[in-house]
């Protein structure tokens, strides 16, 4: 590593912190870690032989996310897609419906839409949080919409703008009051994409409980996991009694019949998934301190870098730091894959953010927004390696 510290060629520099913070390469950008309860409480499922649809693990696992996030219910289900495309269908979007979402976020958020008929329409970011752009939203939506009964027209497409669906970028909490307040103003149901966000605070309230729903993922790379995992949370008790009937097959409760009064989904999380979720809930609290304390770490070493900045949570906000980003200035951005190359090629994982979701083949006609913003991001941030042992 020595031969790095004369350089000055901003890849290797890059190089010289990450391998400074991060230690002996390979590193991925997000490995899971089972510290707590995991093998004890897997074995007890397992001797339990619930490991599928019904069992404790289940139920607690729900009540702690309560208790953890401060909604009022949470109802477990497979993954978080699956959490957003519930959500999406229970706050009334349907076929030809169009729905925000940000441009700049995974993929998921727009399937989701899609998975109701729906449009995803796409909306620009801002650099201060990088979630969706409330200002720049409220100003577009004046030039371009109208109200007719109540409901937010499309005058481009005559589509009724049903919902939108701000998401919370790599744990760092979107303008959520803005936010709020545009969806009030122009009559369209908000929905938080927290899928990156378990743990993250905008003015002390956690996100994901400030829409009508808010939906989280315990995929293996998130800040916890469940192997595969999500769930929905609300504070309308109808809704959630809705959400769980319907990711439950929509079966009637009956001791021996087979009766679905609707078309459900077999989205439920499995019993065995819930025990590992269990086990990584209590451990909440560490995994958080121990991800603010790393970008404490790597602040003061990217401190030293003059073009790049290390991305720090909004004014507002408490983060939960999932995935640590570094910025290129704007006259840097040229260096962004030559930075990529360098890393992956010494073993750190790093990445860029998401392709823009408008310039993805399913959705290249989809309606939108000018996304200057987005585009800036996506061309000078690099998320980083955010989660191994020291
Ligand atoms: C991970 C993620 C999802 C979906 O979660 P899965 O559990 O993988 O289905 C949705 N939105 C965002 C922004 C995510 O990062």
């Amino acid at each position: 590593m020595n031969s790095y510290q004369a350089s000055n060629k901003l890849e290797d520099q890059v190089l010289e912190v990450i391998f400074k913070v991060a230690g002996a390469s390979p590193v991925k950008l997000h490995e899971p870690t089972f510290d707590g309860n995991e093998w004890t409480y897997i074995k007890e499922c397992l001797d339990s032989t619930y490991v599928s649809s019904v069992g404790k693990f289940v139920d607690k696992f729900e009540s702690d996310l309560v208790d953890f996030t401060g909604a009022k219910f949470a109802i477990s289900v497979v993954n978080g897609t699956a959490a957003l495309h519930i959500a999406l269908k229970l706050s009334g979007v349907k076929d030809n419906d169009e729905v925000l979402v940000p441009a700049l976020t995974f993929v998921a958020t727009a399937n989701a839409v899609t998975y109701c008929n729906a449009v995803p329409h796409f909306v620009d970011s801002e650099e201060t949080t990088l979630g969706m752009d409330a200002e720049k939203l409220r100003e577009y939506l004046k030039d371009t919409t109208e109200q007719k009964n109540g409901m937010c027209v499309n005058n481009l497409t005559g589509r009724v703008i049903r919902a939108m669906v701000p998401m919370h970028t790599f744990g760092h909490p979107a303008n959520i009051e803005g936010l709020i307040s545009v969806s009030k103003d122009f009559n369209i149901e908000l929905i938080e994409d927290a899928a990156e966000s378990l743990g993250s605070y905008y003015q002390g309230k956690h996100t994901g409980t400030f829409g009508q729903f808010g939906t989280l993922s315990f995929n293996g790379n998130k800040i916890i996991t469940t192997g595969g995992g999500g769930a929905i949370l609300t504070n309308n008790e109808s809704l959630a009694r809705h959400a769980k009937h319907i990711t439950t097959v929509a079966k009637v409760p009956h001791a021996w019949e087979f009766s679905h009064d609707q078309v459900g989904y077999n989205y439920r999380m499995p019993n065995i998934n819930a025990a590992l979720g269990c086990a990584q809930l209590e451990q909440i609290s560490s995994k958080i301190k121990s991800k603010r304390d790393l970008f404490k770490k790597y602040k003061s070493e990217f401190s030293k870098i003059k073009r790049i900045k290390l991305f720090e949570e909004p004014k507002q906000s408490e983060s939960n730091y999932w995935l640590q980003s570094i910025i290129l200035e704007k006259d840097q951005v040229g260096q962004r894959d030559l930075i990529l190359k360098k890393t992956n090629d010494a073993g750190y994982m790093t990445r860029p953010a998401w392709n823009l979701l408008c310039d993805l083949a399913p959705y290249r006609k989809n309606p939108k927004m000018d996304l200057t913003t987005s585009k800036s991001i996506f061309l000078s941030l690099i998320n980083i390696p955010s989660n191994f042992k020291p």
